[in-house]
C-alpha cells in the first residue's frame, strides 16, 4: 500500500440529478481525503483530450459529448490505496455489472450514464489530475 492521489469526477448525469452531495458523503464516509474541487463544463475539444486513450473506441463521440452536456465536479482525492479504494465505491463500469452499495449500482441510469469517473492507475491519474490542477490548487 502506498499514499496516492486520484482524479474523481462527478459526471453531467450526477450534476444535474443533484448527486454531488451523495458522492461527497460517501468519500467522507470512507475517510478519502479531497485535496482539490472545482466545477467546470467541458467544451468538446477538452473532453477529447481527457478521454485521448478511449480515441478508437465505438462510444467514443457519444461519451465526449455526454460529458459537455453540463457542467462536472473534478476532484482530487488523496489518501492510501485511493485508486483503487475509490473505485470500488464507485462499481463497475456497467452499473448493472456493480456491486450491492456502490455509487454506480445504486445511482447510474446507462452504461455511458454512469455518474462518476475514476482515475485507473497511478500513470493515468498523473495525466488526469494534471490535465485539470496546478500545484498550487491541491492541497498539500
Ligand atoms: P471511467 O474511466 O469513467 O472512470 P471506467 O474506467 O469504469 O470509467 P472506461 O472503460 O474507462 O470505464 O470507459 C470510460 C467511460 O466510457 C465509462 O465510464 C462510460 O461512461 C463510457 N463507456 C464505457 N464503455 C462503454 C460502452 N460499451 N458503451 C458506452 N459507453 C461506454
Ligand atoms: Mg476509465
Amino acid at each position: 500500500m502506498s499514499m496516492q492521489r486520484t482524479l474523481s469526477i462527478i459526471k453531467p448525469d450526477g450534476v444535474s440529478r443533484g448527486l454531488i452531495g451523495e458522492v461527497v458523503k460517501r468519500l467522507e464516509a470512507s475517510d478519502i481525503s479531497i485535496v482539490a474541487m472545482k466545477m467546470v463544463h467541458l467544451t468538446q475539444a477538452q473532453a477529447e483530450g481527457f478521454y485521448a486513450v478511449h480515441r478508437e473506441r465505438p462510444f467514443f463521440e457519444s461519451l465526449t459529448k455526454f460529458m459537455t452536456s453540463g457542467p462536472v465536479v473534478v476532484m482530487v482525492l488523496q489518501g492510501e490505496d485511493v485508486i483503487a479504494r475509490y473505485r470500488n465505491l464507485m462499481g463497475a463500469t456497467n452499473y448493472e455489472e456493480a456491486a450491492e452499495g456502490t455509487i454506480r449500482r445504486d445511482f447510474a441510469t446507462d452504461i455511458e450514464k454512469n455518474v462518476v469517473h475514476g482515475s485507473d492507475a497511478p500513470e493515468t491519474a498523473a495525466f488526469e489530475i494534471g490535465y485539470f490542477f496546478n500545484q498550487l490548487e491541491i492541497m498539500s
